[in-house]
């Protein structure tokens, strides 16, 4: 999974473009449930949060790392998917 860090500006452009409905409002700035991102595996070739973000203050989950394996599974589990 990604992570948003406090370099965020909340400037709402990444929340629409994630097609797993994983980016919302935090406390202090915009948050990405580790259990809903897929790092857009299954929709995309790129993460399109990180794509979109003009202060590239999305990255990896340090505790959060998963293989194409494990976000191919979550894919499925979000998606129903066969
Ligand atoms: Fe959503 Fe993709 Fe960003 Fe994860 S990497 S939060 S799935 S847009
Ligand atoms: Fe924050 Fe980047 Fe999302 Fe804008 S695109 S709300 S700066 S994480």
């Amino acid at each position: 999974a990604l992570t948003i860090t406090e370099e965020c500006i909340n400037c709402d452009v990444c929340e629409p473009q994630c097609p797993n409905d994983a980016i919302s409002m935090g406390e202090d700035y915009y948050v990405i449930d580790p259990d809903r991102c897929t790092e857009c595996v299954g929709h995309h070739d790129e993460p399109q949060c990180k794509v979109v973000c003009p202060v590239e203050c999305i990255e990896l989950h340090p505790q959060w790392q998963e293989g194409q394996e494990q976000l191919m599974a979550k894919y499925r589990r979000l998606t129903g998917a066969a």
